[in-house]
């Protein structure tokens, strides 16, 4: 290696190892803040290329800074609720709003025409109201799901659900859900060779579809919204939400958490008011970051982000 390859392969290194460093850490050439999340990240390829032209060209490709949170947060985390469950206009409703948080809930129309008032008054709030489908469809496997089976679905059966529900819950509460949530997680309809995905439904009607149980947080800039990661709420303590809030941290990401109903009893599919009160002091704390609101909130600022760094990146790649 003589002495000016050598310098541009160690250029190069350094660049790499700047990209490795992580959020606050990391500098572009112009200064800017590289972050851990934005497309400053490198394929195998340019990194090859990288090696081979002995220059270093990672902010090349990179039209905008990295992402960014607003008002200088480091994460976004939102907390979500399915099914309109009673405990949460009579548990989860007050309890955040002593706190001032706002949170998305997933309705099915059935359950939210019962305490129909209730609901007016979650969305009067500021909550939002999301989608869960009229009939609740999910895999045959569930019991409670066999004579509803996705598997004996079609598409236009989805679609009809989605519709629905949509035009339900404006006619009892006056808003059109914005985002949906997966019933039991399912993104599917058919059997076998005739399995479809019903995401790209969900990307038609909705800002973002939420997913469940999911194991990982959404990255903010590659993410695709119409099928976000939701991990579990339910029968967790503290210390273990601080650990997935942690790890969403360091990537810079959005945590989104989904349960069901609310209360203090230790059973399945209960988020408890404990686990939920800490949640709210942590990420109100100034010092901790944390951008804590919807799901269409956080959607919102993500799909402008993407849709602007994709402009911008076909502009100089046309350039
Ligand atoms: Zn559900």
């Amino acid at each position: 290696m003589d002495s000016v390859t050598r310098r541009n392969f160690l250029e190069t290194t350094v660049a790499i190892t700047a990209l490795a460093a992580g959020p606050g850490r990391a500098r572009a050439d112009d200064g800017s803040d590289v972050g851990a999340t934005g497309y400053r990240t490198r394929s195998g390829t340019e990194v090859s290329n990288m090696l081979e032209s002995g220059k270093p060209k990672v902010y090349e490709s990179t039209v905008r800074p990295g992402f960014t949170w607003p008002e200088g947060k480091r994460m976004a985390v939102s907390m979500s609720f399915d099914d309109a469950r009673p405990s949460q206009v009579d548990v989860a409703f007050p309890l955040l709003e002593d706190f001032g948080v706002k949170a998305t809930f997933y309705v099915c129309p059935d359950n939210l025409e019962k305490r129909v008032d209730d609901w007016r008054a979650v969305a009067s709030a500021g909550h939002e109201l999301g989608n869960h489908t009229v009939s609740h469809p999910c895999s045959g496997n569930f019991e409670f799901s066999r004579g509803n089976a996705l598997e004996s679905y079609t598409l236009d059966d989805m679609e009809k659900e989605m519709v629905e529900c949509n035009r339900r819950v404006e006619t009892a509460c006056g808003v059109v859900p914005a985002t949906f949530a997966y019933p039991c997680g399912n993104t599917f309809v058919g059997h076998g060779k005739k399995v479809r995905s019903y995401v790209p439904l969900v990307a038609k009607h909705f800002l973002a579809g939420r997913g469940f149980p999911s194991e990982w947080h959404n990255a903010p800039a590659v993410c695709d919204l119409a099928q976000l990661n939701g991990v579990s709420f339910d029968g967790l303590d503290f210390n273990t939400i601080l650990g997935l809030i942690d790890k969403a941290g360091a990537d810079g990401a959005w945590l989104v958490l989904a349960g069901h109903d609310a209360g203090d009893e230790d059973a399945r599919q209960v988020t408890r008011c404990d686990t939920l009160r800490a949640v709210c002091e942590y990420a109100l704390e100034p010092d901790h970051g944390i951008w804590l609101d919807t799901v269409a909130a956080v959607a919102k600022h993500l799909r402008d982000w993407q849709a602007e760094n994709k402009r911008q990146r076909k502009k100089t790649e046309t350039r």
